[in-house]
């Protein structure tokens, strides 16, 4: 199975595609996740990307396509893999096309998290991810069982530098800019499932499950 997640920051895509992922025993590929990776133990693809994400603009593209490259070629993808945040304009989408084409790979679905503005701001400022494992949480929504800490790998929670209140006014413009059209590009491709993301993530999972034509979580 291969799908792309599509939607505004804060829309829950990678809470479901983590647990989506773990189910399927696929890779969830969140191109956020890696670069913050990257910038964490300042390899040189994370030093040149450190401004673009701390500021919420986009990473140039030849950055992109390289990381996502080398890691739909890696052996666990053969059988698939949910792509987070990637990709996030039209380039992005025609290089994703001609990459699976290469590939001989079919055109993935696409699901596009359906969210309201309200509900994406609130969803942001609360939302804290492991420094170690990058698991996300919410102060409000999906506390951890101990203040401040993963419950996974026991990681000290951070907010991200992108999830202050400028950065991600910034990412909600680059979003409407960038990415929206691609809502119009997939839908015309036959390509677009849409899901109504406002709720929390236990009805999101079972909603996307049903989308998708599977069973329950495991997990
Ligand atoms: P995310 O975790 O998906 O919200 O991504 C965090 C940040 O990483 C974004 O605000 C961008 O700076 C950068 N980023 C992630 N994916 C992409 C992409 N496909 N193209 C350009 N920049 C990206």
């Amino acid at each position: 199975m291969r799908l792309v997640f599509l939607g505004p920051p804060g829309a829950g895509k990678g809470t479901q595609a983590e647990q989506l992922a773990r189910d399927l025993k696929l890779p969830h590929i969140s191109t956020g996740n890696i670069l913050r990776q990257a910038i964490k133990v300042s390899t040189p693809t994370g030093l040149e990307a450190k401004s673009y994400v701390e500021s919420g603009a986009l990473v140039p593209f030849d950055i992109i396509l390289r990381l996502v490259r080398d890691r739909v070629l890696q052996d666990d993808c053969r059988r698939g893999w949910i792509l987070d945040g990637f990709p996030r304009n039209l380039d992005q989408a025609h290089a994703l096309a001609a990459l699976l084409v290469e590939l001989k790979i079919a055109a993935p679905k696409v699901v596009y998290f359906q969210v309201r503005d309200e509900v994406l701001v609130r969803r942001l400022s609360g939302r804290r991810t492991c420094r170690n494992c990058q698991t996300p949480f919410h102060v409000e929504f999906s506390p951890p069982k101990s203040a401040g800490k993963c419950d996974r790998c026991g990681g000290t929670l951070d907010q991200r530098a992108d999830d202050q209140e400028a950065a991600i006014r910034k990412r909600l413009v680059v979003y409407q800019t960038e990415t929206v059209p691609l809502v119009a590009h997939y839908r015309s491709a036959g390509q677009l499932l849409t899901l109504s993301a406002d709720g929390d993530p236990g009805q999101v999972s079972t909603e996307l499950r049903s989308l998708l034509g599977i069973g329950v979580a495991t997990s």
